[in-house]
């Protein structure tokens, strides 16, 4: 059996090639003269399945795409504190090419147009232009899990009519955000802009990104989780030119767009997409590369803002009265409740505040204005099943950590089923003398602890 999504992916660019309107980037000579014919997307899961259609394997050069990684890399190198100091985060409605700063702080508005781009550039460690070019270069290398190269042809003809990303080069010395030779900085941006990729590099690329910063092929870390974060955001309010507004709504994934026509989407937590096909709309987007993000996001729900995940149902409640087993008929819990409450998937605070909800209306006292409350406020112990949870956020963690203090402190028996170890709970509160909670990785543990060794249960109650 074949898989259905390479034959969709050629659908949906067979659909996108009739659309004709647009030209090639004309202020770089080689860009100018790419076949506008090209035409190819890529689309890569966050466990490192690419998927591809078209002119897949064509370079073409990343440009403004680089933009994005180069903004995380200086994060990495001077920390996010100092990159603020130097680069704003707010949209603008400028030409990506713009002489501006920002008034008041004079920094580059942010790290997608060119003055914030040269900026960060600038703030990659490295002793001489060269080391700072071959940082980026390694860098994106191993985001693309392949070494790229520069393209020399393009880097010449963009150095060639560099005179608007020289003089940004200038402005920025001028006003005390560079500090080195801005020549040397522009011609190592240029660099850094010609580098070669193809959609399936770039989709991986932007997969890392959804991935939280992971390399969804080599599961190295490449990029911090708070970096990644900082990047989407900048990605989402000035990744496409000054089309934001209508790409966020439209689309509704942090992109970034570059003048050889290539487009990359990174959908936090799902999949990295790359188009590519060199026509340009007025606002220096890829035409169909635009329709085709479009087209993938419509059909496959990749909107960000769509709601498309209540998160109501992580938790259900049930009781079972202990049946006592041969070894300990005349245990004390045998013939009382044990209330077990259950969580599921990935827990982050409406999760675990559901979790609190129940806790205190099973077993707080009973609430006259909630008839049902306070119905187990003699269960015996009260078994906390993480079995089915996949992840537990720092503030789910932190809110499960008090709630089993609570009932500790409250003189209640606390079990917890964590077969996956997902609760940390001794090394997030290692304080010694603090009570925890006896924590198992079976159900039959957890029977055999409340109700002695070879005790049953019998479900009386499955609900919530
Ligand atoms: N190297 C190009 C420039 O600085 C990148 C522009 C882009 O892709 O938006 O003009």
């Amino acid at each position: 059996m074949k898989s259905p999504i390479p034959d969709y992916l050629k659908i949906v660019l067979e659909n996108a090639r009739a659309i004709e309107s647009g030209s090639p980037a004309s202020y770089i000579e080689t860009l100018a003269k790419a076949d506008p014919s090209k035409l190819a997307v890529a689309l890569a899961t966050v466990d490192g399945n690419i998927y591809s259609a078209g002119d897949d394997r064509v370079e073409f050069s990343i440009q403004s795409i680089s933009k994005a990684f180069v903004y995380a890399i200086a994060i990495e190198d001077i920390g996010l504190q100092g990159v603020l100091e130097k680069i704003g985060v707010e949209p603008s409605g400028d030409a990506f090419n713009q002489l501006s700063l920002e008034r008041g702080s004079n920094r580059p508005v942010n790290p997608m147009i060119n003055a914030g781009a040269i900026t960060a550039h600038s703030l990659v460690t490295g002793a001489t232009a060269e080391e700072r070019t071959e940082r980026i270069l390694k860098g994106l290398s191993k985001l693309a899990g392949r070494q790229l190269h520069v393209d020399e042809e393009v880097y010449e003809a963009e150095l060639k009519s560099a005179d608007r990303n020289m003089a940004i080069g200038y402005m920025l010395k001028a006003a005390g955000i560079i500090s080195c030779d801005p020549q040397d900085v522009v011609r190592g941006y240029i660099r850094q802009c010609a580098i070669n990729v193809t959609v399936r590099d770039l989709a991986i690329m932007a997969a890392t990104l959804s991935n939280a910063g992971v390399h969804p092929k080599t599961g190295e870390r490449v990029i911090p989780q708070a970096s990644v974060r900082q990047v989407l955001s900048v990605m989402t309010t000035c990744g496409m030119y000054d089309a934001a507004g209508d790409w966020v709504s439209n689309v509704g994934i942090p992109a970034k767009s570059g003048v050889a026509g290539g487009i990359i989407g990174a959908l936090p937590g799902q999949v990295g997409i790359a188009t590519f096909s060199p026509n340009l709309d007025e606002r220096g987007n890829s035409v169909r590369g635009v329709a085709i993000c479009e087209k993938l996001s419509r059909d496959m729900g990749l909107h960000m803002m769509d709601v498309s995940q209540i998160a109501g149902a992580t938790v259900w409640t049930s009781v079972a009265t202990i049946v006592a087993g041969t070894h300990e008929p005349h245990h004390p819990n045998c013939e009382r409740d044990v209330i077990i409450f259950s969580l599921r998937g990935a827990v982050r605070f409406p999760g675990s505040e559901r979790l609190s909800r129940a806790l205190v209306r099973e077993l707080g006292e009973p609430d006259p204005e909630d008839p049902g409350s306070g119905k187990y406020i003699d269960a015996c112990a009260v078994v906390i099943s993480l079995r089915d949870v996949y992840s537990l956020s720092a503030i789910a963690q932190r809110m499960l950590h008090e709630n089993i203090k609570r009932l500790i402190a409250d003189k209640r028996s606390v079990v917890i089923i964590d077969p996956s170890e997902v609760l940390q709970m001794k090394s997030a509160d290692g304080k010694p003398g603090d009570a925890l909670p006896h924590i198992v990785k079976t159900e039959n543990e957890a029977r055999d602890y409340i109700g002695g060794a070879g005790s049953s249960t019998v479900l009386i109650k499955d609900d919530w």
